[in-house]
């Protein structure tokens, strides 16, 4: 793979040291489980966790003079993948034998794709915050691969024991151009890949199951300098530890440096406990597996018809999905980002913010659902497909506002009556009478009283005008939150003389 500095240097990102700043390359090798019933060579099931041993195939234990079949669907997930990366798709592409021991690799190899992946390069783009703004991380390969079974040390005090459940369950192995500069960005980056094979359902993105890993290559330098020597950090399966590890890891390599020592390409594991990574391997070279075509199996060849059956066939993607929101409800682009990290939020959101031809406030829409509803939910450790309030509900409660009915206050108020009690809230604010008081006898009578009650405070504004905020404050209390703001606002000046 021949290194292209896609990008800037950003002063943001910049990481102080003895001799000056320091900037951190990142490449990113991703395996993701394609979803699918059964496994890449083989008919045995992927189903997550069956007793060891249960999802094994003479295939899969690698029996003598068996021989692995190509699972159609799992290609038509990478096909569906690399689209949705806008990568080239690959119509002939090779399976290698990738050479080398393992106890839990009954066959002694795995079978990969080498110098002819079935994805060639593609991108995704991240949203880092308005200082940062987008970002394009390029793909360099996505190709198919088996997974390998799993050794169990941790049963028996003598013995080890090896799972072939996983052994040649497909993984679509990812692998990112060295374009990413910081944690966040990693992190960002694995968050954008999940999502797009979620909405394109080719990974669970599963990352406690193991459905996701990422293998983190991590490299220092000085700031637009040439690119380093980097360390590959295997098999991350969170996003948290992905982050702490690389923080961990370019600080460790700026203090071998800055003693003037050198960086040893190596493989090396973190340990979330110590919060460190250590060294596991030296890097092992391409040459070292001992790659050649799998015999077995033919060159994976398929027709262009193939490619656009299955483009035709896409959902609306994360990106175009953010655009439209953006262009259709005019809200931003990053409460558009939030609402399309997940699909099931996009839906609802749209379904508050639109109801038949009618169209509600964009803005206000997502702000209820990204952090009144959202934190709710968070805070009860619900899904929002199983949100107590429905989307046609907290509409219900957007158009009571938009028409002045109720105040923000009190709709928030109405917002916890809907949420443990259910029940229509156009309903709910007449039976409960909380509606907004717009009458300007009554906010008088009120403001009067307040102004009777308080007379050091009417002394005190006459020079301080912004005071008035408090009597404000006393006015909605008294009327318990119901008293139209801009109203008693204007009678308030009105008496006071402001
Ligand atoms: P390997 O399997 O040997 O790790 P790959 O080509 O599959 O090699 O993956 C290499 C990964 O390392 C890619 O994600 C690439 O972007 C990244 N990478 C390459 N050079 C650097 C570097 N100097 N610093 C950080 N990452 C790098
Ligand atoms: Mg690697």
């Amino acid at each position: 793979m021949t290194l292209i500095d896609t990008r800037t240097p950003n002063p943001d990102y910049f990481i102080a040291g003895a001799t000056g700043d320091w900037e951190m390359v990142i490449g990113l090798e991703i395996h993701a489980q394609v979803s699918s019933q059964s496994k890449l060579f083989s008919p045995s099931s992927t189903e997550f966790g069956q007793p060891p041993n249960s999802n094994v195939s003479f295939v899969d234990a690698a029996m003598p003079g068996m021989l692995p079949v190509i699972n159609e669907e799992c290609v038509r997930q990478a096909i569906r993948t690399g689209l949705g990366l806008k990568a080239q798709i690959n119509k002939r592409s090779l399976f290698d034998r990738k050479n080398y021991f393992y106890p839990d690799l009954p066959q002694g190899y795995q079978i990969s794709q080498f110098k002819d992946p079935i994805v060639g390069e593609g991108e995704v783009h991240l949203d880092m915050g308005e200082k940062i703004g987008t970002v394009t991380i390029g793909i360099e390969r996505l190709h198919l691969e088996q997974d390998a079974g799993k050794s169990i040390h941790d049963q028996h005090p003598n013995m080890s024991f090896v799972d072939l459940n996983r052994s040649g369950v497909a993984l679509m192995e990812i692998v990112s151009k060295p374009d990413i500069r910081s944690s966040a960005e990693a992190r960002a980056y694995i968050t954008k890949l999940r999502t797009i094979m979620r909405y394109l359902g080719t990974c669970d993105g599963n990352m406690e199951q193991g459905s996701l890993r990422a293998d983190i290559n991590v490299s220092v330098r000085k700031p637009g300098g040439e690119f380093g020597t980097r360390c590959e950090i295997k098999n991350v399966n969170s996003l948290r530890f992905a982050g702490q590890a690389i923080e961990y890891e370019a600080r460790r390599q700026i203090d071998v440096l800055e003693d003037g020592g050198e960086i040893a390409q190596q493989t090396r594991l973190y340990d979330p406990k110590s919060g460190k990574t250590r060294s596991m391997r030296s890097k092992e070279e391409a040459h070292d597996y001992r790659y050649f075509p799998d015999p077995d199996l033919l060159p994976l060849e398929f027709d262009q018809a193939l490619i656009d059956e299955l483009a035709a066939d896409l959902p609306e993607l994360p990106d175009e999905k953010q655009a439209r929101l953006v262009a259709e409800y005019g809200i931003t682009v990053y409460d558009a980002s939030v609402l399309i990290a997940d699909r099931k939020s996009a839906d609802f959101y749209e379904n508050v913010a639109k109801s038949g031809d009618k169209k509600r406030d964009g803005k206000l829409s997502a702000n209820w659902v990204i952090n009144d509803l959202s934190g709710r939910l968070a805070k009860e450790g619900l899904d929002i497909a199983s949100s107590p309030v429905s989307a046609e509900q907290l509409g219900g409660i957007i158009d009571l506002i938009s028409g002045g009915e109720i105040s923000g206050k009190i709709a928030k108020d109405l917002f916890e009556i809907v949420w443990s009690e259910g029940g229509n809230p156009a309903e709910l604010v007449e039976s409960r009478g909380m509606k907004q008081v717009s009458d300007t006898g009554a906010i008088e009578k009120i403001v009067g009283e307040i102004i009777a009650a308080n007379p050091d405070q009417v002394a005190k504004v006459k020079d301080k005008p912004s005071m008035v905020g408090w009597f404000v404050g006393q006015v909605m209390k008294a009327s318990q939150g119901k008293a139209n703001p801009q109203a008693v606002n204007k009678i308030l000046r009105d008496k006071l003389g402001l």
